[in-house]
């Protein structure tokens, strides 16, 4: 049954029994009424019209006033006639008053007419007792049929307040957990309304809407899986081995490639934690040593992954991508996983060792002639050999300062390949910081006398040792010093100072020349770099060499620097 014609049932049938109540009282009030108002104006006025007219008869003779109140009561009881035989009694009556009236003074007759009176009074107060019994039959009917009324409205009122909140409630309730449902994406979700109401329309309406919903689902679900298959097929063709992981660290997939330099199944690893598979597994454990490095950890420096796949060694390059997305309807960035690839670097290792190789070789070979040249311009320059014309001795002071930049470059080009190999020799002692000291004061003596640049030196009082290799360390003073002069203005003072700080020597190297913008500071460390727009002659190297040697026996070196104020590089070596 509808809604709409339950509530018109209901309501209709509550309204037209309580019409039927209303009706039923008013009909009983009115029999009520009328009886109440026949006993009073049928009998009631005739008992009083008879008291009035025995009144009038109380003395045996009759006056004129007394006649005239008998006449008139009379008059009103023969207009008075309600009750069966009250008709034959007022007529005796008349006739009997019309015979005394002939002999006014006949006591008997008076007497008679009293009989008359009072048996008409006696009537009407025998109808009156037989009226009151109905009105009181009257009085409990309507008591009656008002009762039965009132339950029947009762019984109806409770029915519709028990059944017709919970009628129109419970179907919306349900329907507004399913409309959350499909909300979810839970598009299975149907609605079972039994009957014919208005609400299995919308039930039928609502399931139609679902199950549309549903193939559309579908229908986009097999589009996705046909992207995911081709997304698949790519990385699976990549050559760099890729790893998905979910927020978790989960294994989401890996391609061909992963799967073979790691040696692992897709049994082994789809769904797992990383950290899990990273137990049994070499490459995965230091893989995943970067992925879950604490964040604010200092990084540690990537060093290609030397992975033996194929036959062959390769070198594989570490790229981790966090992935962020703004889901639907949201305004926050999420993290939903991170991919790991690792890009296969082994052509360009193979032919960057082929370049270094190729530049130690070099390097070595020129070493010898070069350091022959400068032998042999040392001996021109002996005045044994004979003296120098001033053109002479101009050719031999500039081929010396060629083979000594030569000498420079050979020198850092082979110390770079040690880096670069991996091959630095160290042979750390305690060393005399005066002897360093002295070194790099030698070295560079000439050049500052050339560009008249003062070097000043503040050494501790007594003869302090540090622990290093001394030939490398010195090396590094020498270059800190040689590019202080190089990078100052003429006349300028480079300091050089050397200061004990707890267990730690620190060898700093300050001019007051050009400096270095904050831009630049992080990069100058880096191989080959050289600031830009600097017109002095330089490979670029001098500076990460210095960072390597120092580093390789556990120093640390730094840079203060402030463009047009100068710079201070300082580094700092174990105490011995
Ligand atoms: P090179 O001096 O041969 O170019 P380095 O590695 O020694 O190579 O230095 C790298 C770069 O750092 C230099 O090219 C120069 O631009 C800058 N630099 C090094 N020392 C100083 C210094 N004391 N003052 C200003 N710039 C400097």
């Amino acid at each position: 049954m509808k809604i709409k014609t339950k509530l018109f049932l209901g309501i209709g049938l509550l309204f037209a029994m309580l019409l039927v109540l209303g009706l039923t009282s008013g009909l009983f009030i009115q029999r009520l009424s009328a009886d109440t108002k026949n006993i009073l104006a049928d009998n009631y006025n005739s008992v009083e019209f008879a008291r009035k007219m025995l009144q009038a008869f109380n003395n045996d003779s009759l006056e004129t006033e007394e006649i005239k109140v008998f006449e008139e009561n009379l008059a009103r009881q023969e207009k008075n006639i309600t009750e069966t035989g009250e008709q034959d009694l007022t007529e005796k009556l008349v006739s009997d008053y019309a015979v005394l009236k002939k002999n006014p003074g006949d006591v008997n007759q008076m007497r008679v007419i009293r009989t008359d009176v009072s048996n008409i009074m006696l009537l009407n107060m025998q109808a009156i007792q037989i009226k009151e019994k109905f009105a009181e039959q009257t009085a409990s009917n309507a008591i009656f049929w008002i009762s039965i009324a009132g339950t029947v409205c009762f019984i109806i009122a409770l029915t519709l307040l028990f059944n017709l909140p919970g009628n129109i409630a419970n179907p919306i309730r349900e329907l507004t957990a399913s409309i959350k449902q499909i909300a979810d994406r839970n598009y299975s979700q149907r609605l079972h309304f039994k009957g014919t109401d208005e609400f299995s329309d919308l039930a039928s309406s609502f399931n139609t809407m679902a199950e549309k919903l549903e193939e559309y689902q579908q229908s986009n679900i097999e589009k996705l899986m046909m992207e995911k298959k081709r997304i698949e097929a790519l990385i699976n063709n990549m050559k760099d081995p890729v790893i998905g992981l979910d927020q978790e660290g989960k294994v989401l997939f890996m391609n061909e490639m992963a799967f073979k330099i790691s040696g692992l199944s897709a049994e082994k690893v789809i769904g797992r934690p990383l950290q899990t598979i990273a137990i049994e597994n070499d490459l995965i454990r230091s893989l995943a040593k970067d992925i879950f490095a604490e964040p604010g950890a200092p990084a540690t420096p990537k060093t290609p992954l030397k992975i033996y796949a194929d036959g062959r060694e390769s070198y594989f390059e570490e790229q981790i991508i966090p992935i962020r997305i703004v889901p639907t309807g949201e305004s926050e960035e999420r993290a939903i996983g991170t991919v790991l690839v690792l890009q296969n670097i082994t052509t360009y290792k193979e032919l960057d060792f082929a370049k270094t190789n190729f530049i130690a070789t070099i390097s070595h070979e020129l070493k010898t002639p070069i350091s022959s040249i400068k032998m042999g311009l040392q001996l021109l320059e002996n005045r044994q050999v004979g003296p120098l014309n001033e053109e002479q001795q101009n050719l031999v002071n500039s081929i010396g300062e060629d083979a000594g930049r030569l000498l420079k470059i050979t020198g850092e080009l082979l110390n770079m390949t040690q880096v670069e190999t991996g091959s630095i020799q160290l042979t750390v002692s305690p060393a005399s910081v005066k002897e360093i000291v002295d070194y790099a004061l030698h070295a560079n003596q000439s050049a500052a006398e050339s560009r008249q640049i003062k070097l000043d030196v503040k050494l501790p009082e007594q003869d302090t040792r540090v622990l290093a290799d001394k030939d490398k360390t010195a090396w590094v003073l020498n270059n800190l010093v040689s590019n202080a002069i190089r990078y100052s203005h003429e006349h300028d003072t480079v300091s050089i100072e050397v200061a004990q700080q707890g267990d730690q020597i620190q060898f700093s190297v300050r001019d007051t020349g050009y400096g270095i913008a904050p831009e630049y500071q992080d990069r100058i460390f880096d191989r080959y770099f050289r600031v830009p727009g600097i017109k002095r002659e330089g490979t670029g190297l001098g500076l990460s060499i210095s960072k390597e040697f120092i580093e390789a026996q556990g120093g640390r070196i730094m840079l203060r620097s402030e463009i047009g104020v100068g710079s201070v590089f300082s580094f700092s070596l174990k105490r011995a």
